[in-house]
């Protein structure tokens, strides 16, 4: 009797030393672990240790003890917090040269997404209230759009917009002013000063240059602003399926409008506005929607920035009256002459 449950205890500590032994070696978990929590800010790593995830954080020290000799990672945003979150499934880099244009709406060439494929993207902003909201609701879910600011807005609500930026979405231009590009008065000149302007007002905003994409206002094509654009190497978003948010009686109707076209459609770039209260209000039941629905979404990025020009940015700055923010290093502007 003795004997039994002396071999009984001991089976038991085996087991329990092979599962400790298992859980501290098991390779999956530490390569899971390594990229995102190694390097993460203090701040993240705080976040992430919150009782909940008490597992997560002892694969920290477990991954950080056993390979001292690794090279410290470079900053990395930690791993999304929600399990179940919409996320990202494919981030696409897109070679803008010669203006290509995406959105079946208007352009039938690029067909890149797969089925059950969407892109996100967001007009009009940045808005107080709004925006962040919209902003809130994907990072929610982990995932990212592309936003196309307006100029004027950029000027009025900088910290705004540098936070879409900073929340790693991308940001394009929707002109300076919102104006219509394809009246029949509309001039090379206008066309050019619109957007030119809209872009050096995002530069402003963001201190870092815009992605060189770009959505016309209404959707209104100019022809010479579409050759102005493919010669500045911009690409030209129209879009798959409109949500028609800025003209929704309230969130249900625009969840319904999108799902509704999906379903139909299948796949898509979606064009909402974060501009609108009713999409910020819409949107976090609209990616569980997407989610639920098995649509993944896909982030496009620019290969290179937009070179916007020195000419629209220092006549922006003089227009608003910004104080001109040196680059040059005191030593060179003033200089002792006599002590
Ligand atoms: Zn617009």
């Amino acid at each position: 009797m003795r004997n039994a449950l002396g071999l009984m205890l001991a089976s038991v500590g085996a087991a329990v030393v092979i599962a400790a032994v298992w859980y501290w070696t098991s390779s999956p978990r530490v390569e899971l672990a390594a990229p995102g929590t190694v390097s993460a800010p203090l701040a993240e790593r705080l976040a992430a240790a919150t009782p909940g995830k008490a597992l997560a954080a002892r694969d920290d020290v477990a991954t950080t003890a056993a390979s001292p000799e690794k090279p410290v990672a470079p900053p990395q945003k930690s791993a999304c917090a929600n399990p179940d979150a919409l996320g990202v499934a494919r981030v696409v880099v897109i070679d803008t040269t010669g203006g290509p244009g995406f959105g079946f709406e208007h352009f039938k060439q690029l067909d890149f997404l797969a089925d059950k494929e969407v892109v996100l993207t967001f007009d009009d902003g940045p808005w107080p209230g709004n925006t962040p909201a919209v902003l809130k609701a994907l990072d929610d879910e982990c995932t990212k759009a592309v936003f196309f600011p307006i100029g004027k807005h950029a000027t009025y609500h900088p910290e705004i917009l540098k936070q879409v930026a900073a929340a790693g979405h991308t940001v394009g231009a929707h002109t300076w002013s919102h104006a219509n590009l394809n009246t029949k008065k509309m001039t090379e000149q206008f066309a050019k000063d619109e957007i030119e302007k809209g872009y050096s007002a995002v530069k402003l905003a963001l201190g870092a240059a815009p992605s060189p994409f770009f959505r016309f206002p209404e959707l209104q094509h100019g022809p010479a602003a579409m050759a102005y654009l493919a010669s500045r190497n911009v690409a030209i978003f129209s879009c798959d399926l409109d949500s028609f948010d800025f003209r929704a009686k309230n969130p249900e109707q625009i969840i319904n409008t999108v799902m509704t076209k999906l379903d139909k459609q299948g796949k898509g770039i979606i064009l909402m506005h974060d501009f609108q209260k009713h999409t910020a209000e819409a949107l976090p039941a609209l990616l569980r929607r997407l989610k639920a629905g098995g649509y993944k979404v896909v982030q496009m990025k620019a290969k290179a920035p937009l070179q916007t020009l020195a000419e629209y940015d220092e006549a922006l700055i003089k227009e608003m009256k910004v104080p001109v923010a040196s680059t040059r290093p005191v030593s060179s502007v003033v200089q002792t002459v006599s002590e």
